[in-house]
């Protein structure tokens, strides 16, 4: 499979380029030449398919040729190798949980498959793979997860001194082995600035094969269509008016949800639920796209003021407002409403939803109020657990710590603490080549 950048159609990159790269030099975003869509046979024998068999089979025209067949397929087994349960909410309601991985929210998929997929994509290259990756707290607990102890890569991951929560700080500094973490006393833009100009730093980029693992790669979007296959394959019957919901930040879930379609999974139509961050949902009520700065709010994970793969979604519908309206539906979902539809799921079904699915719910509730005949399914992103301040007290109740999380507190915390200025990171980096 052949890639192009959003902004130039006439230059192709190979699966590879696309991967080690991550974003073309023209700052547009990778995307595929062509969509070839799965087999009647693959699609009627969904449900009798393991997580990691979808992902294989959907996956594999994305990959090409590029990484053997059955590397593809051990790639996945390793990287898929934990359940979508379907939960069923009322009549017409289901929700996929994606938060079974070892870290607890859906960004697992993409970082287990990229990090596999980026070794892979190094084997025959002499020198190892060097991630450098700044974080404001979970993305680097999926990063730092999904390269741990991936043959051939090291990582370092850089975050804000007093920036993360202390259980994200555990997530971040306790893996050891290939995974280093640096403790940075400055901002998050401090460390994104130090990464930044590591990329363009003669000394580094010579003695590193420097890779960033951001979230706009591409092999992060790829693995994400194999939950929204897994969840269709659950539903007990199938009509033609299942209606896919997913709490959006940075549209990468919802982008791979689309993609998911241009391969043939029947879904008919799409629902984005944000949070106050309305810059999409603005769009599609005809706005013009306006990037502003994010609003903090309780689903935090969503706070994205200019989503980066929305460049992705116009390319989709060859930017065609109309065409993406009829796909997709968008719903703002304020803090209030959102605690509003935790207490409601909890009382109504003993659900305990965490604030970004519960975002998720609201959409879907008011999408339904009009489309009576629709079956919903909503993809819960996170484990309550993540977000344990908010729901106990939003639910007046004391949640349990998964055993992952529970582990982490025994765990203690290695970190190399260094100021914000770049010359230290790089006598750092130089020192430990
Ligand atoms: C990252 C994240 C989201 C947003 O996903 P996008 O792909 O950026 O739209 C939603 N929920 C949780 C819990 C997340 O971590």
């Amino acid at each position: 499979m052949k890639y192009y950048s959003t902004k130039n159609k006439n230059k192709f990159f190979s699966f590879r380029e696309a991967v080690l790269k991550g974003l073309p030099d023209d700052n547009g975003l990778f995307m595929p030449e062509q969509f070839v869509p799965l087999s009647v046979k693959f699609l009627s024998g969904l449900k009798s398919k393991s997580i990691a068999g979808i992902g294989f089979e959907t996956s594999k025209s994305f990959v090409g040729n590029e990484i053997p067949e059955s590397d593809l397929e051990r790639i996945c087994n390793e990287a898929f190798n934990f359940p979508v349960p379907l939960v069923r909410l009322g009549e017409r309601t289901y929700v996929a949980e994606l938060f079974h991985g070892p870290t607890l929210a859906f960004k697992d998929f993409g970082a287990r498959f990229m990090a596999r997929v980026m070794s892979n994509l190094n084997r025959n290259e002499n020198k190892k793979l060097t991630i450098l990756v700044a974080t404001s707290g979970d993305t680097g607990s999926a990063v730092a997860d999904g390269f741990y102890d991936v043959e051939g890569i090291e990582v370092f991951i850089l975050y804000p001194s007093g920036g993360v929560s202390d259980l994200q700080e555990k997530q971040l500094t306790t893996y050891g082995k290939n995974i280093r973490a640096i403790e940075v006393k400055g901002t998050f833009d401090d460390c994104q600035r130090m990464v930044k100009t590591a990329f363009l730093d003669k000394d580094l980029v010579n003695a590193y094969r420097l890779s960033s693992a951001n979230s706009i790669n591409i092999a992060r979007l790829i693995p994400q269509m194999v939950y929204y296959f897994s969840a269709y394959a659950q539903l007990p019957e199938h009509n033609s008016k299942v209606v896919f919901t997913v709490p959006s930040g940075n549209f990468g879930n919802l982008t791979a949800g689309l993609f998911a379609k241009k391969i043939c999974l029947p879904v008919s139509h799409y629902i984005a639920s944000t949070n106050v961050n309305d810059t999409v949902p603005l769009y599609l009520e005809g706005k013009n796209f306006n990037p502003r700065p994010s609003i903090a709010t309780i689903s935090n994970a969503m706070d994205v003021g200019n989503p980066s793969n929305f460049g992705r979604m116009l390319e989709l519908y060859d930017n065609s407002l109309e065409a993406m309206k009829n796909e997709i539906s968008a719903f703002v979902v304020t803090d209030n409403e959102t605690e509003s539809e935790m207490k409601k799921v909890y009382s109504t079904y003993k659900y305990v939803a965490d604030p970004h699915g519960a975002v998720g719910i609201a959409g879907w509730e008011r999408y339904l109020e009009k489309n009576k005949n629709s079956i919903g399914i909503v993809l819960e992103t996170a484990h309550p657990a993540k977000f344990i301040d908010t729901v106990e007290r939003v639910l007046d109740i004391s949640l349990p710590l998964p055993e992952a999380l529970e582990k982490l507190k025994t765990k203690s915390k290695v970190a190399k603490l260094l100021s914000s200025d770049f010359e230290e990171l790089k006598s750092y980096l130089l020192a430990e080549q």
